[in-house]
């Protein structure tokens, strides 16, 4: 791979692009990456008022697998990469015929299907040194028959297209299994254990084209109806030993699948009777995550720095994180008062408190459960973040921060 340098223009004329599959809020803070160190961008997603569209020099506004959007986004660019796991492999796979793609087609096609992202788990646990909660998998009646019921109590989860908490259903039994599974219209599912959860904890590493890999110490985070709420990341946010598990785990993941670019990887800390709890893979992310926002602001580099060095085949940096950090996500729900009418969030509030940064991701309509932006909270130390993120908390009514202590 030859390496896509800043701020130069090809023979033709045209400026160094880096350009994304997918405009939510992780294309944007790409884009924000890209550009600050002097590459074009250009970002593909349907919607003509998505969030990385809109501040992107280029914007193909057509469906993932079209054909002419696709040839457009190759021909406008110098490498591509992606922000959702949910982009169709194939259409990865036809740029990838003209263009570095980072992470690839079949790292993607690993992430957008539990059940082949399980058997990667299962697979790698060898070197990776954990394993994920136990599963079966549930694409049949026959499968569904002969669940094991061991498995339950559980939840159900499909295969494709599940995120925050979506497309899951908690199950005691087997009927409620058979009612859930029916409900699901019967699409491939997993059905996982139900874990005694002490804790939740993410990490987030670049791989280069080189192999070379570096990343972030683990995130402590806390989820909300299973969205993620609150992320603590600062030095004793976890126990020594299974910060340097979690960390090497997930490298030993990415190396496993020759990955490419950013990846996250989420893992719960299960109560085994030790002081420490013991480690399970939950599932991985290949892009940057909501829980790595804070490095936008607690970190010289941040996890977009890092998208962008690795597509382009820039040097990856070890990155330094300068401030204990907390981030609260901010929901769809802030966007609404008790009584459930609209209101603006008393912003004023809340950045009139000392270290706080907020990022909204330019979405016109407020839902429910519907990620608007996030608020960082850095500061000197841990113990006075924490009493920042408790104020900014309060005003504007955010979950979560209870479950730091
Ligand atoms: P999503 O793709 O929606 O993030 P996850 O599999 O990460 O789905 O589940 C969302 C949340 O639900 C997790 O962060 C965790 O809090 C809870 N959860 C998921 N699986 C289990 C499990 N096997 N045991 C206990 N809690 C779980
Ligand atoms: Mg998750």
């Amino acid at each position: 791979m030859k390496t896509i340098f800043p701020g130069t223009v090809s023979a033709s004329g045209q400026p160094a692009t880096l350009g994304v599959m997918g405009g939510g809020q992780l294309g944007r803070m790409f884009v924000h990456a890209a550009q600050r160190l002097g590459y074009f961008t250009a970002v593909l997603d349907p919607d003509p008022q998505s969030p990385a569209g809109r501040v992107s020099h280029h914007h193909i506004a057509t469906g993932y697998s079209d054909p002419h959007g696709l040839t457009q986004l190759a021909a406008l660019c110098d490498a591509v990469t992606t922000e959702f796991e949910n982009v169709p492999a194939d259409a990865l796979r036809a740029l990838a015929a003209s263009r570095p793609v980072a992470p690839g087609a079949a790292a993607v096609a690993i992430a957008q299907n539990r059940i082949e992202e399980k058997a990667h788990f299962t697979a790698s646990a060898g070197v990776a040194g954990v394993t994920c909660a136990p599963y079966a998998v549930i694409a049949s009646a026959e499968q569904l028959k002969a669940v094991d019921a061991d498995l339950l109590p559980g939840i159900l989860k499909t295969a494709r297209m599940g995120y925050d908490g979506k497309g899951q259903v908690r199950v005691a039994n087997m009927a409620e299994l058979a009612v859930a599974w029916a409900g699901l219209k019967g699409v491939p599912c997993v059905l996982e254990k139900l874990l005694p959860l002490k804790a939740e904890c993410s990490v987030i590493v670049a791989r280069g084209w080189d192999g070379a890999i570096t990343g972030f110490a683990p995130q402590y985070n806390v989820h909300v109806d299973g969205i993620l709420a609150v992320t603590a990341a600062y030095e004793e946010n976890m126990p020594p030993a299974l910060v340097l598990r979690a960390r090497t785990a997930t490298e030993s993941i990415a190396q496993h699948m020759g990955y490419v670019g950013v990846l996250c990887v989420e893992f719960f800390v299960i109560d085994d009777g030790s002081s420490d709890g013991a480690l399970v893979v939950n599932e991985m992310a290949p892009r940057p995550h909501n829980s790595g926002h804070y490095t936008l602001d607690a970190c010289d580099v941040s996890q977009f720095d890092l998208q962008v060095h690795a597509m382009a085949g820039l040097p990856l940096p070890q990155p330094r994180q300068h401030s204990p950090a907390i981030m609260l996500n901010l929901l769809g729900d802030v966007w609404f008062d008790a009584a459930g009418q609209p209101r603006t969030p008393d912003w004023q509030a809340v950045l009139a408190l000392t270290g706080t940064h907020l990022h909204l991701y330019g979405k016109h309509e407020a839902r429910a459960g519907r990620k608007m932006g996030h608020l960082t909270i850095t500061g000197a130390d841990i113990t006075g973040v924490k009493a920042i993120a408790r104020q900014a908390a309060q005003r504007l009514g955010l979950p979560g921060l209870d479950a730091l202590g």
